[in-house]
């Protein structure tokens, strides 16, 4: 979903209001009935009716016809709004640039302060493909109505703003986050490639070794990143120009520049000053590439029950991305129960996190919520591939003359009975 960034500033403070009202009713209804919004926004119905139909053109809300009552829903161009508002007004934000990365559950922002400093914003979007099939198990939503898909996608903004505060508090290499609301965290922009798109490095075993070294770290201080993957490292480049040229040379090419030069001579490094002395540290730690890990709303505490699996995992991806892509492959690679047997923690970043406000009873009910999603994404391939599930508004955007009385139409029957509990996500033994 585009995020209209032209809106932010443009809209009546009467229109703010009733927005406001309708974020507060989306609490406890899915659908909330004007009558309520009418109230807590504590305006005449005439004057709400108005605001309303300027919401709705802009899309912020959207106008639902059920059984009972006619009433509207928060959309999420309306909650993007209503935070990056908030945003502004806090100064953290002046202005919304392009679009970097859509994941299947969020969407990452170029933003900038007033005086142009960039950051990055993650908009998450839970639900936004599986939402249907898997809303219907009401552990996740609170009092049985309310618009989970919120509910949710906050919670994952607070979680992943939590942790990447206090990984960042203990000095491992993440963005620095900067502020948080609702479903939306700004953090630092990290001008760097995914580990993904990087094709050879001078050294893979040194940057295989601080990739290992961070998992068990990690570890040691009581938590599992659980994604921990090429998508999910970003990786600054110290090299220069000519240095990536030669990492990424074909064998032909090498031998090519071998016959001209007669022989196989180092690259030249022109630095001089403070950049030659910082380039000699990283040459001596090994860290001429330095990896950044993101994304963290999947991270596990090593109490939790599937531990072994995720820390396996991660280590796993790790290992098969380093003999795929570089042909590396390395004996050595960390086991879990010989990182946390002996008890010892650096710290416990687990209860530091607790600590913050992100409350237990959240943090569970987002790990299930994450889980069924994982096991129903699984099950439902052909799903996964198409973006259309529940992004209405996107959906919408193409149909310029769409009237904006438009109406939905919802059943108001109740899901129908469905199992409360689905399958882990875990794999076959021996994983
Ligand atoms: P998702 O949960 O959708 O995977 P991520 O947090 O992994 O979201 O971000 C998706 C992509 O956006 C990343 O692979 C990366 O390319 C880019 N990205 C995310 N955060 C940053 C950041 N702080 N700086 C630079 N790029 C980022
Ligand atoms: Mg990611």
């Amino acid at each position: 979903m585009k995020l209209d960034a032209t809106d932010l500033r443009y809209i009546s403070s009467d229109a703010f209001r009733v927005l406001s009202a309708a974020e507060q009713g989306s609490k406890n209804h899915e659908i909330v009935p004007s009558s309520l919004i009418a109230q807590l926004a504590g305006s005449r119905a005439g004057g709400v009716n108005k605001a309303l139909g300027e919401l709705a053109k802009k899309k912020l809300v959207a106008k639902v016809q059920n059984a009972k009552y006619e009433g509207y829903r928060l959309t999420y161009g309306g909650y993007d709004f209503l935070a990056c508002r908030t945003f502004a007004k806090r100064d953290t934000i002046y202005s919304v640039g392009n679009q970097i990365g859509t994941g299947k559950e969020s969407d990452i922002y170029v933003v900038a302060d007033d005086e142009g400093q960039q950051m990055v914003m993650k908009i998450h979007r839970l639900g936004r493909m599986s939402f249907r099939a898997i809303k219907s198990k009401r552990d996740y939503l609170r009092k049985g109505q309310s618009a989970s898909w919120m509910y949710m996608s906050r919670l994952a903004a607070i979680k992943e703003y939590a942790f990447m505060k206090v990984l960042h508090d203990h000095g491992f290499p993440v963005p620095q986050p900067i502020d948080q609301s609702r479903h939306c965290l700004i953090m630092e922009l990290i001008d760097a490639f995914p580990l993904r798109q990087i094709s050879a490095v001078p050294s893979p075993g040194a940057l295989y070794s601080l990739l290992m070294d961070m998992i068990v770290r990690l570890a040691r201080s009581g938590l599992i990143h659980g994604d921990f993957n090429e998508f999910n490292l970003l990786i600054r480049d110290h090299r220069t120009e000519a240095e990536k040229d030669r990492d990424d040379e074909t064998p032909d090419e090498r031998d090519a520049r071998v016959a001209r030069e007669g022989g196989d001579h180092p690259v030249k490094v022109e630095l001089e000053g403070d950049e030659y002395d910082e380039r000699r540290r990283r040459e001596k730690e090994g860290t001429l590439l330095e990896p950044v890990l993101i994304d963290f709303p999947q991270m596990v505490s090593t109490d939790h029950p599937d531990a072994e699996y995720y820390f396996n995992r991660d280590v796993e991806c790790i290992r098969i991305f380093f003999a795929r892509r570089f042909k590396y492959e390395s004996s050595v690679y960390p086991k879990f129960t010989a990182v946390v047997r002996d008890g010892v923690r650096e710290f416990d970043l687990d209860v530091e996190v607790a600590a913050s406000g992100f409350k237990k009873e959240d943090r569970r009910a987002l790990e299930e919520y994450m889980a069924e999603l994982a096991a129903h994404d699984a099950a439902n391939p052909q799903e996964v591939a198409s973006d259309e599930e529940y992004s209405d508004e996107s959906a919408a955007s193409g149909d310029e003359d769409e009237d904006e009385d438009e109406v939905e139409q919802v059943d108001e029957q109740d899901d129908p009975a469905a199992p409360t509990s689905a399958p882990r996500p875990r794999p076959a033994a021996g994983v």
